[in-house]
């Protein structure tokens, strides 16, 4: 397995948080950023899973939709090779969210997770998030974060591939750029 599974979730939950919070393109179509209920809709499904539904109110998700933004731009950094970049903004992260270590007992055993200064859905998230991408750039796999390539798609996404070669956010993206090449190469 690439990353334990809790990194796994923190940083899947980051991405998901950046593509239903932030604004750009997804796919060919341009999508703006959320506000009121449809940002709070889409805060809610982007860190809620099958086995935990978070409530987020108005603030959680102001709150959490300003963390997007300073995700993507992690993402944006890693994916143009600039690690020093994500590195101090992920550094910046953890000092403004008061990430802290903690052992937590789980049906498997003791887990490493992270908390912030308190357990609210905000900082609670803002912390965690903020930890998965600093344990995902410290352990040589900061490359893993991409942005999709295929223009003018900006959804980011965690590349889980065994050969780090991911370059699209989805299989919609890969099919859009392998047909258009297709049709060049006709031509
Ligand atoms: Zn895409």
């Amino acid at each position: 397995m690439l990353f334990d599974s809790h990194v796994s979730i923190l940083l899947d939950t980051g991405a998901a948080l950046v593509n239903a919070t932030t604004p750009g393109h997804d796919g060919t179509e341009p999508v703006g950023a959320p506000t009121g209920r449809a940002l709070q809709d889409a805060v809610r499904e982007a860190i809620s899973r099958d086995d935990y539904e978070a409530t987020v109110s108005p603030a959680t998700a102001r709150a959490l939709a300003q963390v997007g933004t300073d995700v993507r731009a992690v993402y944006a950094a890693t994916d143009a090779g600039d690690l020093d970049r994500a590195a101090g903004l992920v550094n910046e992260l953890l000092e403004r969210t008061g990430a802290r270590p903690r052992l937590t007992h789980t049906e498997t055993g003791w887990d490493l997770h992270f908390h912030g200064p308190d357990q609210t859905v905000a900082r609670g998230w803002a912390a965690g998030l903020a930890a998965g991408l600093a344990l995902a750039l410290g352990s040589d796999r900061g490359g893993r974060l991409g942005v999709c390539a295929a223009d003018p798609c900006d959804r980011v996404f965690v590349d889980t591939s065994r050969n780090g070669g991911r370059r699209f956010c989805s299989t919609r993206c890969q099919n859009r750029v392998k047909a258009a090449a297709h049709r060049h190469r006709e031509r």
